[in-house]
């Protein structure tokens, strides 16, 4: 086999022994989330809870992690969802994906739990399961330091929990080269619950293409059309800002403010966050992740003021967000010590921001006191605060062991109609932009099979207000630049379900695709990569059929798993009855009828059950899941062929 390392891990760490396998046992899936969500739907029985033993972790790289294609340094990690019991997948960037292949392996699936805190070191081609008992409790900094010292070895690749993982946090991420998370789904409680601490990779071997030369050709051909892009530029002025941040360059662009009640921030606030300002004030250097032309990343250093000698890795759109406009916080420094300790303790800046901001907001409205929060005086806008509720969240001291369940187990604890402020997708907390006016931007969101988040099918092309006739050309769907039409964008949303699944199959970071700007990779030029690299012919249509494939194993594990159906797909109350206050948006809601029209649509693109949102034996068998049809229909959980009639007359 080409372009890959050849080797798949079974690590059980209840009985410490490896098992290995080769990646060829996988060739049908190709690699990275395609891989990882099959395993996780093959391995972890129903009745498994995500933090028990019987759940597993699987590390995954795809085909193209680790060669010369732009922004391909991503490692995608699948397990059992914590927040929603569903699935969960997540990549993450930096070195660590190249690395591991460069160690020997392509996989890594991790089940059981060890006796005491223990790490893996990976290298070159040895698999060791090493004491953590020494570095338990440091957070994820910390840690990447002592393994580097324990192993005298300053070019490891370090992917570590922090506090918040040891203590099945449910918003615990894994951080993978100090900064880069990896997410969702509470991933990070995963590995606490198994005691294990971090996964160390070090390599020295590489990677053999099938055609290199073809490879190198095509593949400088994609470097040149990205870096002549007007996006690329942004990104390389401002980074991650640069695109969708503040709005400073680019006027009032769409926030989420205070718990997500509006989506206009004030402008005095908005100004002081300029891009701009991070860029002159707290800039030291530019960063990128592996092989990457677009350099997202920024490294600050904060020069004065109360938290002057912090450098950190910042700032993330999303964590703008998180941190600040969704906290009310217009304090730069303060946002970014927020940043930085939500990456030691190991913490989601998404959910975690859910569950800060609800607590807030329904202190505000009186349904909660001071004896329920132990004290703390809940305001908006108070940086001191959101650090402290960040500590004991990851401690799970007092009111933060309640916040340390994510906002939605936490608001049904404390009830007293709190629920109704929590937002949340599945179960899991969301703090997302643009998410009343953008209706396909919204249908992504409320449909990822992980439970909120933007990247699964939620789609750019509305905020890049693509024109009628390349969203034709593109995607068959006219409307696919208007942001506030329903119209076209069940089928919009259901063609990124498995476009993005091909780039997370590959092992390519979102931002160099067709996601973020259509001159960019798209699904024929991962087709024509994949096929250089690996010596297996495959084409774009063959892609995107693989990646409605893995949507449906994805969906399949959340009938089994969680129980999902249509009334999951629908969005959280301020969504659809608080209108956007101000601005070219004032007004916009996501109005329920037209959801439900919007719903249709999109169930019906990807052929499941309009009235239930389940998926049709038709489908399953179409796509040749025959065996999960059966295991599906045997629960009785696939809607029967009455439903699956009434289905096909509505259609027409
Ligand atoms: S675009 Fe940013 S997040 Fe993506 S690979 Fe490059 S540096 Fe990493």
């Amino acid at each position: 086999m080409f372009s890959v390392a050849g080797k798949v891990a079974w690590i059980d760490l209840s009985n410490k022994t490896v098992i290995l396998e080769s990646t060829e046992s996988y060739k049908n899936f190709i690699g990275g989330r395609g891989v990882g969500s099959y395993l996780v739907f093959k391995e972890v029985p129903e009745r498994a809870h995500p933090l028990s033993p019987e759940n597993i972790i699987t590390f995954n790289t795809g085909p193209l992690t680790g060669t010369l294609s732009p922004s391909s340094g991503r490692i995608n990690i699948s397990t059992k969802n914590v927040a929603t019991q569903g699935i969960s997948f997540a990549n993450a960037g930096g070195y660590f994906g190249p690395e591991m292949k460069y160690a020997g392996f392509d996989h890594l699936i991790i089940q059981g739990k060890a006796e005491k805190p223990v790490y893996l070191f990976i290298h070159d081609n040895i698999i060791d399961i090493k004491s953590a008992e020494n570095i338990w409790g440091k957070d994820v900094w910390e840690t990447e330091e002592l393994i580097k010292e324990e192993l005298s070895d300053e070019k490891i690749r370090v992917a570590a929990i922090g506090q918040a993982g040891e203590n099945l946090v449910t918003m615990a991420c894994i951080m993978f080269d100090r900064s880069r998370a990896s997410g969702w789904g509470g991933c990070g409680a995963v590995m606490g619950s198994k005691n294990l601490k971090a996964v160390v990779v070090r390599g020295k071997g590489y990677l053999e293409l099938y055609n290199p030369e073809s490879f190198m050709d095509y593949n400088s051909r994609i470097w040149e059309r990205i870096l002549n892009t007007d996006t690329i530029r942004l990104f390389h002025e401002y980074g991650n800002l640069g695109t969708s941040g503040a709005g400073g360059i680019f006027g009032n662009l769409a926030q989420s403010v205070r718990n997500m009640e509006d989506e206009i921030w004030e402008a005095e606030k908005t100004l002081k966050m300029r891009e701009i300002i991070f860029k002159e004030k707290y800039e030291e250097r530019k960063l990128a992740d592996f092989c990457c032309p677009i350099n997202c990343s920024r490294f600050y250093h904060i020069k004065e003021g109360k938290f002057s000698g912090h450098k950190l890795e910042a700032l993330k759109t999303n964590v703008y967000r998180a941190f600040g406009t969704n906290i009310d916080l217009s304090s730069r420094e303060y946002i970014l010590l927020a940043n930085e300790m939500a990456d030691r303790y190991g913490m989601n800046c998404d959910s975690l921001s859910a569950v800060v901001a609800w607590a807030i907001d329904v202190y505000q409205r009186g349904l909660i006191d001071e004896e329920i929060t132990g004290g703390l005086d809940l305001q908006w806008g108070d940086g001191d605060l959101q650090l402290k509720l960040f500590d004991i969240i990851a401690f799970r001291r007092g009111f933060g062991d309640i916040l340390a369940q994510g906002v939605c187990r936490a608001s049904q604890k404390i009830g007293r109609g709190t629920e109704k402020y929590a937002m949340h997708v599945k179960g899991h907390g969301i703090c997302e932009q643009g998410i009343r006016s953008h209706k396909g931007w919204a249908l992504g969101i409320m449909t990822s099979p992980i439970g909120g988040g933007h990247l699964a099918g939620a789609p750019n092309t509305e905020q890049r207000r693509l024109s009628p006739e390349l969203g034709m050309h593109y995607f068959g769907v006219p409307t696919a630049g208007e942001p506030t039409v329903y119209e076209g964008k069940g089928k919009l949303v259901a063609w990124f379900d498995k476009y993005k699944a091909i780039a997370d199959i590959a092992g390519v970071c979102l931002f160099a695709t067709y996601w973020m700007d259509i001159s960019f990779i798209g699904p024929n030029d991962f087709a024509e990569l994949i096929s250089d690299a690996t010596g297996e012919k495959i084409n774009g249509k063959d892609l995107l059929e693989l990646g409605e494939k893995v949507v449906n194993i994805e969906k399949a594990f959340n009938t089994l798993h969680a129980g999902f159906t249509r009334k999951d797909d629908r969005p959280p109350y301020k969504l659809t009855e608080i209108p956007i206050s101000s601005g070219e948006f004032a007004g916009e809601r996501l109005l329920p009828d037209k959801w439900e029209k919007m719903l249709d649509e999109y169930y019906d693109s990807h052929n499941w059950d309009i009235k239930t949102g389940l998926q049709t034996h038709e489908c399953l068998e179409n796509i040749g899941l025959h065996d999960i049809k059966n295991r599906i229909e045997k629960l009785g959980k696939l809607p029967s062929q009455e439903v699956n009639c009434c289905k096909k007359v509505t259609n027409q």
